[in-house]
């Protein structure tokens, strides 16, 4: 998986083509959260300062290939302003005669951002005359947009392919194809996984593959009901998914047969119901009662996946434990989260949920690797190729 890089590239005198993901949250105009504008910093940064002309591109939101004011990245623009010494230009428009006019304007040392990507219908349509105007803008296309990159869009797929040699990886996209080969090719062991979230089905194929990989398969959330029913429990009024209980009895029967140890719940949260107010009720799962949902994993289990958790040397994490977004089911993930941030091993997390509870709780510092990217980052894990990697430069080994 090893990827040509942007430090690979002489870059003096280069117009550079940076595909990023400033898909941020905006709160009345103004930038929510920057974790994702930071995170591309060190790439912007290098650019700048190897005196590239810098074109950035991005999408923002959903505007269904229509140009909607909202979706602007003008925000983003005066935002990013502040965080890098040089100004940085805004054109409103991606193609056509002012983007090109001030593309050809750019001096080196300079940035430009173009207008949202995905206010031209082409970009979701991996359109290959779009893609080749936004080819002609630059020497070399960098791509640091990993939350993008499982997407066959212009930007990403057909761009990148029409530069060839020099379409090269970002040092965000360099980190997160690391971590994801250090959990892939050569894994430290014990390797853990730890799956949790709503729904089984969501995660069918990232279960089956890691399967293949881990030692260990502790599960929790609302994925674990499943798996609980289908050992036997009765789980009350629990949300199940009643069409996967032969498929979850399947996986338990081969992580037997693989030698995987697997770990369920063996207590749990519960409530009569699905809020923020309901009474929160401990019990262990062979006492449910029929008129409750279980909500979290309890203090027992918290305890019991920690072991698993101390002598493991690599853990993956992807889905919390239960409703984290409820204060009165949110200890189960925040506990997990407290013990994978003092644990030795190395600490993958994966998946937008799950990124958002352990930076919530206060332990994005601790972990090894937070992805930034929530279906990416799932996709890598299934094994699956992302169009976005597949098609940039290989890289040299050295
Ligand atoms: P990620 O985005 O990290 O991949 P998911 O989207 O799969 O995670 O799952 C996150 C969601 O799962 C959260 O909204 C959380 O409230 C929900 N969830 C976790 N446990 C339960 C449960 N026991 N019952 C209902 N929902 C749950
Ligand atoms: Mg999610």
């Amino acid at each position: 998986m090893k990827k040509k890089l942007v430090s690979d590239v002489d870059l003096r005198d280069k117009r550079v083509l940076l595909r990023v993901d400033f898909n941020v949250p905006l709160s009345n105009g103004i930038v929510a959260d920057d974790t994702r504008i930071r995170a591309a910093l060190p790439t912007i940064d290098y650019l700048v300062n190897q005196e590239a002309a810098l074109i950035i591109i991005s999408h923002l939101g959903r505007p269904k290939g229509m140009v909607k004011p909202e979706f602007s990245l003008e925000p983003v623009v005066k935002h990013l302003s502040t965080l890098t010494d040089v100004p940085v230009k805004f054109v409103s428009s991606t193609v056509g005669d002012e983007a090109e006019a001030q593309v050809k304007a750019l001096k080196k040392g300079e940035i430009l951002v173009l207008e949202n990507l995905r206010f031209d219908p082409r970009e979701k349509q991996n359109d290959r005359e779009f893609a080749a105007v936004m080819a002609s803008y630059a020497d070399v296309y960098v791509n640091d947009a990993f939350g993008v990159s499982h997407r066959a869009h212009a930007s990403v797929a057909a761009l990148p392919e029409l530069m060839g040699e020099d379409a090269v990886a970002g040092f965000l996209l360099e980190k997160e194809i690391n971590y994801a080969s250090k959990v892939l090719d050569n894994p430290a062991r014990p390797f853990t996984a730890i799956l949790g979230g709503k729904k089984v089905s969501d995660k069918i194929k990232v279960i089956e593959a890691l399967l293949d990989q881990v030692d260990n398969l502790v599960i929790g959330g609302g994925m674990a009901n499943t798996f609980l029913k289908a050992s036997g429990y009765q789980v009350g009024i629990s949300f199940v998914e009643e069409d996967k209980l032969s498929l979850a009895a399947a996986l338990m029967e081969k992580a037997q047969k693989k030698d995987v140890g697997l770990y369920l719940p063996v207590d749990v949260v519960t409530a009569k119901a699905f809020s923020e107010n309901a009474e929160p009720h401990y019990y262990s799962i062979d006492a449910i009662p029929a008129n409750e949902m279980i909500l979290d994993i309890g203090p027992a289990t918290c305890e019991y996946f920690a072991t698993v958790l101390k002598g493991s040397k690599l853990v993956v994490w992807n889905g919390p434990m239960g409703v984290f977004e409820m204060k009165p089911f949110s200890d189960g993930t925040r506990t997990l989260a407290a013990y994978l941030s003092v644990c030795d091993a190395d600490i993958v997390v994966g998946g937008g949920d799950s990124a958002a509870a352990v930076t919530q709780f206060g332990y994005a510092q601790e972990m090894s690797h937070i992805s930034t990217g929530g279906g990416a980052f799932l996709e890598l894990m299934e094994g699956k190729e992302l169009p976005g990697l597949t098609v940039l430069a290989d890289g040299v080994e050295k």
